[in-house]
């Protein structure tokens, strides 16, 4: 068996065992295998194994990627994006994660009414108040999300976090529910073109906790890839 086969194996049934345990259905929970900086033959390897939805945090390395790969692959696009690299993505990928402005948000609407495309979005919010993440702050989040649901052609789906990194994921425990109560309270709000339906948290070190705390899509790449080599080691961007 395949490295990215075995450690896929072990995060499936991981998502399985806390489901099980916190009474949630597995099928709930979408698992994003996070390849970037990984090659295209592990991406084969994993979809092989039945994934479909594929997550990177560079627009010219996905783009690069959606080429070569199978045309059924769900991309998504989970890291910081600027507004001059939206047009190679709009309409092409499942879902942009990282949406954290007013300005980026209307950049994706505009090209995707140019485009005759839709596109669903999630919006990113730094519920740990890191200073080095990207995301809106919780309080500045429902206000956000009021104003770009009456952006055309994108739609709001959720949310998305990062949480900090931490020794013991229980760590991120009051984190992950905060960002489901913010979730719940803007769910309330019922505004029009507006689902918080995708909860879009918990990374290889903290899915379990993640997935206790309400997470309907986890994004996981060293323990399915594993470990990324940079140049640069630190805070990957
Ligand atoms: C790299 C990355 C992940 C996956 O990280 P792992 O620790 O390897 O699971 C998840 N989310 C974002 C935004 C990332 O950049």
């Amino acid at each position: 068996m395949s490295e990215v086969y075995e450690g896929l194996k072990n995060v499936v049934e991981q998502v399985k065992e806390t489901c099980a345990k916190v009474g949630r259905d597995p099928d709930e929970v979408c698992l994003v295998a996070v390849s970037k900086t990984k090659p295209a033959d592990m991406i084969r390897e994993a979809y092989a194994a039945g994934v479909r939805d594929f997550g990177e945090n560079k627009v010219q390395e996905l783009c690069d990627k959606m080429e070569r790969l199978p045309q059924d692959i769900r991309w998504h696009m989970i890291g910081h994006l600027q507004r001059n690299k939206v047009k190679f993505i709009v309409g092409k990928v499942a879902l942009i994660h990282s949406v954290d402005s007013m300005r980026l948000a209307a950049e994706i609407s505009r090209l995707a009414v140019l485009n005759n495309v839709e596109q669903d979005i999630l919006i990113e919010v730094n519920v740990g108040g890191e200073a080095t993440k990207f995301g809106l702050s919780t309080e500045e989040t429902i206000q956000f999300v009021k104003e770009a649901a009456k952006l055309p052609n994108i739609h709001i789906k959720g949310l998305m976090t990062s949480a900090p990194y931490v020794e013991d994921s229980k760590e991120n425990l009051p984190i992950f529910h905060k960002m489901k109560e913010l979730a719940v309270d803007i769910s309330k709000e019922n505004i029009d073109n507006v689902s918080m339906n995708i909860l879009s948290m918990g990374m290889s070190q903290d899915f379990v906790a993640a997935i206790q705390e309400g997470s309907t899509m986890i994004r996981v790449g060293s323990k399915i890839f594993g470990q990324r080599y940079y140049f640069n080691q630190g805070e990957q961007m």
